[in-house]
């Protein structure tokens, strides 16, 4: 690191700007607090650059290639059309321009806050003085009477497939990729392999999974996984669960299937996907006095950390990994400095998995209600019976809309869903369970005929017993 040229201070000082470090600083200015917050790697963090915003941007294209090739090769609906073609590079420069339109977009909501950014790396002396190298080359120091960390998160690499290998890949590499593979092995089943996986075999390439575990999407029961698991089948994506990925071959990767007999998958490229692990080394954390909390750093219910005046927020405290959970504690925090009293206590953090079909889940399960001690009635209402879900060619796809209430006062204790287009839904069922909502209370609300919010409205119908479009 080079000699610090300059000292500046400042009230609050940001360490990233992803979905957790930017609204926090966007909020912080316009409370009037002085701001700087430092970023390198691109305003807008993981999330804008190489995360959320480039895979769904990836995952619509795909889709909209698989139903031009559905057509062309069925007539449906009495649309016929030629067999599309895929130019990967022009699709990679399409994501990267919507990223380049998007990053920008947040400068200037910075800006316009009056918040300070710098284009540096940040490495903290102690716990309120950091030394920023910045891009030029040039360093200085701040010195900063409160700080907020939100340094974000990396993907996990598998010591036997390092991404310094050209066939092997992570998220950020798929979403770079120029050129379609035509065969690709999967290591992980979660959020990011399925998410991009399928994305993948819409596109064309022969997809095969390898998952430790005994099923895909471990955080969602069975029921909710099935119709995904049924469109795997059907796309003639391999799946292998139980199976631990052992090296890359000439061919592809081998694995220990589920019997512990070696086995191989042919793959130009491996995409490992086995999680993402929180930033906390090279920026001087050791030199704060910061309690962790396992390999997170450990923050109270106002994102506090052990050391007066530091905040963390993000993928830095810990699951759930995603950026609205950042982006909430980023507000609050911003709040929190600018005196208001505020605490980080959500009824539930919704999360949605932009799979096919897409899988949305806010609050507890059936399953983790009855663990929690509460005796419920659930309502299933399948999108099968829903006008708007079939008009869109949904709901041949297994999906439904699922209640858990409690049943002594029919209090929403979780919502989920699986289905073409539900991830929309998601709002609709998060503020039910923010507000407290009983089961009379969503199907006493009006729903728009016809849409997917119909089915929310009729699953709480069934909970109540009263269903008006399936036979109970
Ligand atoms: P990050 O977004 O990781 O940002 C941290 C920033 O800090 C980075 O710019 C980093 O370079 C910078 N930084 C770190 N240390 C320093 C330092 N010392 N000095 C200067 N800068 C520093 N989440 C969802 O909610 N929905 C989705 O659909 C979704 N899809 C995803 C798809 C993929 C492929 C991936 C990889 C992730 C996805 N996520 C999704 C997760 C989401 O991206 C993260 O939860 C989110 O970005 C975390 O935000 P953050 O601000 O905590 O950290
Ligand atoms: P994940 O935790 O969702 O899934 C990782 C999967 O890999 C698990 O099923 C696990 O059993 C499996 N696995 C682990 N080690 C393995 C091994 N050696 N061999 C085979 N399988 C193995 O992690 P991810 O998919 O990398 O995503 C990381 C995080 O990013 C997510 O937890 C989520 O927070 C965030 N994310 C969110 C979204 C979204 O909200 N739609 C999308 C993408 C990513």
């Amino acid at each position: 690191m080079g000699k610090a040229t300059k000292t500046t201070k400042t009230n609050v000082l940001i360490i990233g700007g992803g979905p957790a470090g930017y609204p926090c600083a966007i909020r912080a200015a316009q409370l009037g607090l002085d701001v700087i917050l430092v970023d390198k790697g691109g305003l807008g963090g993981t999330c804008l650059n190489r995360g959320c915003i480039p895979s769904k941007a990836v995952i619509h294209a795909a889709s909209r290639f698989e139903e031009i090739a559905a057509h062309a090769e069925t007539p449906a609906m009495g649309i016929s059309a030629g067999k599309p073609k895929l130019d990967m590079k022009a699709l990679t420069a399409w994501k990267d321009n919507l990223v380049t339109k998007l990053t920008g977009g947040v400068g200037g909501l910075l800006k316009a806050a009056g918040a300070n950014v710098l284009d540096g790396w940040a490495e903290f002396i102690d716990a309120k003085t950091c030394t920023v190298t910045l891009a030029d080359g040039e360093t200085m120091t701040i010195e900063a009477q409160n700080v907020v960390l939100a340094t974000g998160s990396v993907e996990v690499e598998l010591p036997f497939l390092p991404f310094d290998d050209p066939r092997i890949i992570s998220s950020t590499g798929a979403l770079a990729l120029e050129k379609l593979p035509k065969t690709m092995a999967v290591v992980g089943a979660g959020y990011i392999g399925l998410e991009l996986g399928i994305a993948f075999a819409k596109l064309g390439t022969k997809v095969s999974f390898v998952e430790a575990l005994d099923r895909i999407l471990p955080l969602y029961d069975k029921a909710m996984t099935r119709p995904i698991t049924r469109w795997l089948k059907t796309h003639n994506v391999d799946v292998h669960l139980s199976s631990k990925a052992k090296a890359l071959t000439k061919s592809g990767l081998s694995y220990e299937d589920k019997d512990g007999k070696e086995a191989e998958i042919a793959a130009e490229k491996v995409l490992v996907a086995v999680g993402r692990k929180p930033v906390t080394q090279g920026w001087g954390l050791e030199n704060m006095a910061i309690d962790m909390s396992g390999p997170f750093v450990k923050v109270d219910d106002q994102c506090a950390t052990s050391m007066r005046g530091v905040y963390a927020i993000g993928d830095l405290v810990g699951e759930p990994m995603l950026a609205h959970k950042g982006t909430a504690q980023g507000e609050m925090v911003a709040e929190i400095l600018a005196g208001h009293r505020r605490r980080f206590d959500p009824v539930s953090i919704p999360a949605v998995c932009f799979t096919e079909p897409e899988i949305v889940g806010v609050g507890l399960t059936p399953d983790e209600a009855k663990a929690a001690g509460e005796t419920v009635i659930t309502g299933k209402f399948p999108f099968a019976a829903l006008g708007k879900a079939l008009a869109m060619q949904g709901g041949a796809d297994g999906g439904f809309v699922r209640v858990t209430a409690r049943q002594s006062d029919h209090l929403v204790l979780g919502i989920h869903a699986v289905g073409a287009h539900v991830a929309e839904l998601s709002g609709e069922f998060a503020l039910a369970l923010e507000m407290g909502a009983r089961l009379e209370d969503i199907a006493g609300t009006i729903h728009v005929h016809p849409t997917l919010g119909e089915g929310f409205a009729e699953s709480a119908l069934a909970a109540l017993g009263q269903p008006l479009h399936i036979a109970q």
